[in-house]
């Protein structure tokens, strides 16, 4: 188990010496030009300047902006799938439970759980259903998650989760949602990443996709050599495959967290009891990979 942000900082630190890094800088416009792009950039003391690129590549996340200039609004690729989730890193262990251990609360509609690491608190998750996730996000992240997990008083364990995502030094809460796009590239233009894919935390592997996307990016373009555009459409066939298969198995991702319906609720409750035997969660876990690797087969995501 590892956090994102120590995943960010490993690959932050492997970048070269000479890598012209700017921050706060963000992309106004961009305008295509048959072997290139020109694009207009912002930064945060309002100064702009436009420079031309051979290839950009939005990695900027499930609200990305080059996606947004170049590809379209929001509403044409991203699916809200109805539920917040709520995250951060608690300081403390939760008492009684050793802390290797991950807890998991579940009800129908809402889950708490924790994830445990070996060096660090571990993560408080939450997550719940909603009818409207932008009221969510308009409330401060804490008061949001109290109130979906009321109005019955909590017991002292789901107590002490929303005690460590209330006093945690930074509170994350945001929409399930999922990037859906049939072609990650335009002209001189590519997304990777959850720009181009999110899969939501429910599915996992969105670090890892985002890492071996790139990778897989970077190999096909060198493959291709001055042919940017084979390769783009190339990388987008072979990388498609893997992504549809984590976006298909999206519902059935979502029901082993939190369950929308009754039935989902019991299908939870027999895997966490299945998942707490050792030999069957191997078996699981097998399973589970071996999916994962058929869907990745033709694919080629060396580092997956
Ligand atoms: C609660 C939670 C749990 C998760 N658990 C897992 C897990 O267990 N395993 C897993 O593999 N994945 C997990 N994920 C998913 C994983 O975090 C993402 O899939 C992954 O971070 C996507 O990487 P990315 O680089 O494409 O996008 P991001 O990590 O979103 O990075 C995009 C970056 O671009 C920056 N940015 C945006 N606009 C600009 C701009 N104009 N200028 C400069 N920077 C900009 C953003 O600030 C951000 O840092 C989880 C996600 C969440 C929210």
């Amino acid at each position: 188990m590892l956090l994102r942000s120590d995943v960010e900082k490993a690959l932050f630190n492997a970048l070269p010496e000479s890598m012209d890094i700017r921050f706060s800088t963000t992309p106004e416009r961009i305008i295509q030009f048959s072997k290139g792009a020109e694009v207009t950039l912002a930064s945060a003391t309002d100064k702009t300047t436009t420079e031309r690129f051979d290839l950009v590549l939005g990695a900027d996340g499930v609200r990305s902006t080059v996606r947004r200039l170049v590809f379209g609004p929001d509403a044409n690729f991203v699916h809200n799938l109805g539920y917040m989730i709520g995250a951060a890193q608690m300081n403390t262990n939760v008492t009684s439970y050793p802390c290797s251990d991950s807890v998991m609360l579940t009800e129908l509609g809402r889950t708490a759980m924790t994830v445990a690491y070996a060096n660090c608190g571990p993560t408080v998750l939450f997550s719940y259903r909603t009818v409207d996730a932008q009221a969510e996000l308009n409330k401060r992240p804490s008061e949001a998650v109290q109130a979906a997990f009321g109005p019955k008083p909590f017991g002292h364990v789901l107590n002490e989760l929303l005690e460590g995502y209330a006093s945690a030094g930074h509170q994350w809460l945001d929409i399930a949602q999922q990037v859906r796009m049939k072609q990650w590239h335009y002209g001189r233009v590519a997304l990777v990443g959850d720009a181009a894919w999110c899969m939501t935390p429910y599915t996992g592997l969105g670090a890892s996709a985002s890492i071996a996307g790139a990778e897989l990016l970077v190999r096909t373009l060198t493959a291709h050599g001055d042919d940017v555009s084979s390769a783009l459409s190339d990388w987008n066939t072979r990388m498609h495959p893997f992504v549809d298969y984590q976006h298909r198995r999206i519902e059935q991702s979502r029901a082993l967290i939190v369950a929308g319906y009754r039935k989902e609720l019991i299908k939870q409750h027999m895997m966490i009891r299945l998942m707490s035997h050792q030999a069957a969660a191997k078996v699981i876990g097998q399973a589970m990979s071996r999916n994962t690797t058929l869907a990745t087969k033709h694919t080629d995501l060396g580092v997956l």
